[in-house]
């Protein structure tokens, strides 16, 4: 990858997102932050700029096929391309339901987010990576949708997880023989708006390794699942 690195962080106004753009600026990576909507999505930048940090706001839906590719373009054209992809953009609609009674209509917009959004963004981001002849992908997942901990409850948020989870495995033997390296990462149980108040983790703790691979040599692992740095059973 080239020494000045420009990376795209999806749905980081606030919690892991958030805390990923800084770790990344604060290695002297030039930050993309982005949101689907611009009020706390600038704020979110301004509080980053506001600590010297090489960070810029741009919005983007990953839901929306226009405003990933519109993204995708001013990427290309205002910073020449990107090297680090992090599809940390997530939701979880159906926290106290079970694969009986699940709303169809909420998994499917759980899917458009946190399953087709970074598909979307791979499709888009991807062919920036190749002009630069190198990339890292990081597809934010959780071991909720690991078929080796899979269980009752939470069906639309599990099986949109275990959706990126493939589209990790996927994209990464499609990119063998390339420079661009994709791998999923779960960052424990953090203490967000997502996570609630009663997770044991701190945003820091949950960002590392995404950041940590993010910035992985051309000869690193692909193709993996990651938990605090070390490789877990999808
Ligand atoms: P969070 O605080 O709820 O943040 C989620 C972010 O995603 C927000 O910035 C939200 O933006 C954004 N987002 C939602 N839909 C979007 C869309 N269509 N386009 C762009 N951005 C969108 O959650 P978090 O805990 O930081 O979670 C980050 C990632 O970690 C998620 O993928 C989550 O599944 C994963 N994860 C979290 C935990 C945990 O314990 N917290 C555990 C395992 C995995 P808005 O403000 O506009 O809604």
């Amino acid at each position: 990858m080239p020494d000045e690195k420009v990376a795209v962080v999806t749905g980081a106004n606030r919690g892991i997102g958030f805390e990923i753009c800084r770790q990344l600026a604060a290695k002297g990576v030039t930050v993309v932050l982005t949101d689907r909507t611009a009020k706390p999505g600038r704020a979110a930048c301004e509080r980053l700029r506001g600590e010297g940090l090489d960070v810029r706001f741009l919005p983007l839906d990953v839901t929306d096929e226009g405003s990933v590719r519109g993204f995708a373009e001013a990427v290309g054209k205002e910073l020449g391309g990107a090297d680090i992809l992090i599809n940390n953009a997530g939701l979880n609609l159906d926290r106290n339901l079970n694969g009986l009674n699940a709303d169809v209509e909420d998994i499917r917009k759980t899917m458009e987010t946190n399953a087709y959004g970074p598909l979307r963004m791979c499709q888009a981001l991807i062919p920036l990576m190749k002009k630069r002849g190198a990339g890292r992908i990081i597809n934010v997942s959780s071991r909720m949708g690991s078929t080796s901990h899979i269980g009752g409850g939470y069906p639309g948020y599990r099986i949109s997880k275990a959706t990126l989870n493939a589209l990790t495995l996927i994209l990464a033997d499609e990119l063998q023989g390339t420079k661009i390296l994709v791998n999923a990462i779960h960052p424990g149980w953090v203490k967000t708006d997502m996570g609630g108040r009663s997770a044991p983790r701190s945003v820091e703790e949950g960002a590392d390794t995404a950041v940590w691979l993010a910035l992985q040599p051309d000869a690193a692992l692909t193709g993996k699942f990651f938990m605090d740095r070390k490789v877990i059973s999808w």
